[in-house]
């Protein structure tokens, strides 16, 4: 098991290479607001991001704020939906999370953890993702990608992404959290992909110990 500071200190080695590699790197969500990033992350549950910010750009002018989005009539919003896998349910779960923000939080989406998290359909994914990126602070959001390359990358051992989290929170700065999700996914869609890794063409791979596994 390699050591805390080990890890610490390959992790500075991989963020300064993959920021070389993937200088574009960025969440690849369209957003204009902490209310549009949280819908759009309801939305993209198992959906490609690039559907996701198809639709969102064409509903996304017409509801301004969190009542806009409670108000809207459900079929109508399913209508608008429906190009997105599980539409009905991600329309309800929408309007759910809207209706919370207006009964209590003023209509505005919360910068806190323990708040985002009493909102219907946010965890913790979700709720660190809205905090980096909408609010600017240190969060790590375990995604698909974030969790698997972790993985390979050996900084951690769990498959839980809560523990995968916490194990990434020990050893990311805290300036480079959102930088290293945005780093391991872009990474894990154009060389570590999941079934063939491009191990020789990869810019980490002395710092990785799944090399050519
Ligand atoms: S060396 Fe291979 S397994 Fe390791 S990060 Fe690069 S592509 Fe992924």
């Amino acid at each position: 098991m390699k050591s805390t500071d080990e890890k610490r200190s390959r992790v500075k080695t991989i963020v300064t290479a993959l920021a070389k590699a993937h200088p574009d790197a960025r969440l690849a969500l369209d957003y204009g607001n902490p209310l549009e990033l949280l819908i759009a992350l309801i939305l993209a549950a198992q959906a490609r991001d690039e559907l996701v910010n198809s639709v969102t750009a064409e509903v996304f002018p017409k509801y301004r704020s969190a009542a806009d989005w409670a108000g809207v009539k459900q079929e109508s919003l399913q209508t608008q939906l429906a190009r997105i896998n599980f539409y009905r349910k991600k329309s309800e779960a929408i309007q759910q999370a809207c209706r919370a923000l207006v009964e209590r939080y003023s209509g505005r989406v919360p910068d806190h953890l323990d708040d985002l998290l009493t909102l219907p359909g946010v965890g913790r994914k979700t709720a660190n993702i809205i905090l980096g990126n909408a609010f600017g602070q240190a969060a790590i959001g375990v995604d698909t990608h974030v969790a698997r390359l972790s993985q390979r990358l050996g900084l951690t051992e769990e498959t839980n992404p809560d523990k995968i989290e916490a194990d990434l929170v020990a050893i990311v700065p805290a300036k480079d959290s959102v930088r290293f999700c945005h780093l391991l996914q872009f990474h894990g869609r154009r060389v570590c992909a999941a079934k063939k890794p491009a191990c020789l063409q990869c810019v980490i791979r002395k710092s990785c110990p799944q090399v050519g596994v």
